[in-house]
C-alpha cells in the first residue's frame, strides 16, 4: 500500500509559491501551474498537491472555503460564498442509534446544493491561473451543476457529459440554467469519464473531475471546518466520519486534511477520525475491496442504485481512498436502496432534507451500529452531501402523497 506520510523536509525545485504536485505511487514531482497535468507522466499514478508548509488552526481567518486559504494551492478566488455549512444535531436519529454524540454536516447547504462547490471554487481558480478557456467534467449531476455555476462566474465555457436518463432533475436544470453545454451520453458515468479524460488529454478542455488534484484541495476544507465546528460545539473532535462514496474524492480529501494537520503538528495520528465509507449495494466496489482485503479496487461494469450521485463502478480515487480508510481504522459498508430511502425519511423527520446518496451515510451508520462495528461511546459525524431539492422525484416518492379536498372549510375539516 502507498505510504501517504507527508514529507516536510524537502521542497523540490519544481515548487511554485511553495506548492507542487507529487505522484502518490512513485513520488515523482511536477510543477503545479506550468503544464496541465492530471496523472503521473512516469507511472500513471494519481497526483496530490504538496506544500512547503502545512497550515494549522492559527492560520485560518474569515469564513467558508477561503477561510482555509493558507491550506490551499492558490489565492484569490472565484467564489460564491461556498462552505461554512451547518453541523446539525439530529436528536431523533441520535436517540435511535445510540452513540455518544451524533452530528450531520450538511453539505447540501452549499450555493449549488452540494459539496462540489468547495472543489470548484479552487479548481476554477487554478484553471484561470493556467490560462485555460474551456472547462469540462463527466458527472452524475452535482459536479456539472457546480462546474456550470463556477464556470459562469469566471466567464469560461463549460462542457458537461452526463449519463442519459440517469441524472436527477434539479441537477440537470442547474447545469442548463448556468449555461453549460450539456451532452447526454448513451452510457454510464464511468463511460462519460473515459470520454472527458480523452478530451482533456487532447488539450480540448480542462478537466474538473475529482481526478483533478486541485479540486480535492478545496474539498479538504470539509474536514477542517468540521473539526473547528466540533470543537466549538462539544469541545472535542469526532472519532468517526461516515460518508457516501462514489469516486471516493471526499474520502481522499478528508484524509488529506487530517494528514496535513498531523504534518503541521496540529493533530496527533491517533486523533484522526476513522473514515467510514458507505456505498449502495448496486455500486459497491470499494466495499468489496475493503471486505476482501484487495490491494486494488476491482471496477464494476454494471451499476444501479436510486442514489444516482454514487452510481459509480470505477472509483477513480480508490488508490487514495483505500489507504485512507485502512490507515484511519475505518471501514466500508453497503446499504440497500430501501435502507437509503428509510434514512432519507429519518433525516427529514429531524428537519434535514437530503438527496438519496447523502442519506446513505445515515443508512450506513444504522447498519454498523446494528452489527456492533460502531460502538456506543463513539462521537460520529455523518456527511450529507447534497440537498433534497436536487432530486425532487426521489423526495416525492419517499414522502407522503397530497390528499385532494373540496374547495371549502368543511371538506378540509373532514380529512383532519
Ligand atoms: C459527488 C457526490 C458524491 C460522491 O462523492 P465522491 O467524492 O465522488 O465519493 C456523493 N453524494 C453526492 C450528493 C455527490 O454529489
Ligand atoms: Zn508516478
Amino acid at each position: 500500500m502507498v505510504d501517504l506520510t507527508l514529507d516536510t523536509d524537502h521542497v523540490p525545485d519544481v515548487a511554485e509559491d511553495g506548492v507542487w504536485l507529487s505522484c502518490i505511487e512513485c513520488n515523482e514531482t511536477y510543477a503545479p501551474f506550468d503544464d496541465v497535468i492530471y496523472e503521473c507522466d512516469a507511472c500513471g499514478g494519481l497526483l496530490e498537491a504538496r506544500y512547503a508548509d502545512y497550515a494549522t488552526f492559527d492560520d485560518f481567518a474569515g469564513e467558508g472555503v477561503w477561510r482555509y486559504a493558507d491550506a490551499l494551492p492558490v489565492s484569490g478566488s472565484v467564489s460564491i460564498d461556498e462552505g461554512n455549512t451547518p453541523l446539525y444535531e439530529v436528536p431523533g436519529i441520535a436517540e435511535e442509534v445510540g452513540v455518544a454524540d451524533l452530528r450531520v454536516k450538511h453539505e447540501g447547504m452549499n450555493p449549488t446544493g452540494s459539496f462540489k462547490d468547495r472543489g470548484m471554487t479552487v479548481g476554477v481558480r487554478v484553471a484561470e491561473r493556467l490560462g485555460v478557456g474551456r472547462l469540462v467534467c463527466a458527472s452524475t449531476g452535482n459536479t456539472s451543476a457546480a462546474l456550470a455555476a463556477y464556470g459562469a462566474r469566471a466567464n469560461m465555457e463549460t462542457l458537461v457529459l452526463l449519463p442519459a436518463g440517469k441524472v436527477a432533475a434539479g441537477k440537470l436544470a442547474q447545469a442548463g440554467l448556468h449555461g453549460a453545454t450539456i451532452l447526454e451520453v448513451d452510457g454510464n458515468f464511468d463511460d462519460c469519464l473515459d470520454i472527458v479524460s480523452e478530451l482533456a488529454e487532447m488539450g480540448e478542455a480542462y478537466l474538473l473531475n475529482s481526478l483533478n488534484p486541485f479540486r480535492l484541495e478545496g474539498q479538504k476544507t470539509i474536514g477542517l471546518e468540521m473539526l473547528e465546528q466540533s470543537t466549538a460545539a462539544t469541545g472535542e473532535w469526532p472519532d468517526r466520519i461516515v460518508l457516501p462514496v462514489g469516486n471516493a474524492g471526499n474520502t481522499a480529501a478528508l484524509h488529506k486534511a487530517f494528514r496535513e494537520l498531523v504534518a503541521a503538528g496540529a493533530m496527533d495520528e491517533d486523533e484522526v477520525p476513522m473514515l467510514t465509507g458507505v456505498q449502495a449495494e448496486g455500486a459497491a466496489p470499494m466495499v468489496e475491496a475493503i471486505e476482501n482485503d484487495y490491494d486494488e479496487v476491482r471496477g464494476w461494469d454494471d451499476v444501479e442504485t436510486r442514489a444516482t450521485a454514487i452510481r459509480i463502478g470505477k472509483p477513480v480515487n480508490a488508490p487514495k481512498a483505500l489507504p485512507a480508510i485502512r490507515q484511519t481504522g475505518g471501514t466500508a459498508v453497503a446499504v440497500s436502496d430501501d435502507e437509503i430511502t428509510d434514512a432519507q425519511r429519518a433525516l427529514a423527520e429531524d428537519g434535514i432534507g437530503v438527496e438519496p446518496a447523502s442519506a446513505a451515510s445515515v443508512a450506513g451508520l444504522r447498519k454498523l451500529r446494528e452489527n456492533g462495528v460502531i460502538e456506543d461511546d463513539e462521537r460520529v459525524v455523518c456527511l450529507t452531501t447534497g440537498h433534497l431539492l436536487k432530486d425532487p422525484d426521489a423526495a416525492a416518492a419517499a414522502g407522503g402523497e397530497p390528499t385532494p379536498v373540496p374547495n371549502d372549510v368543511e371538506g378540509v375539516l373532514d380529512v383532519l
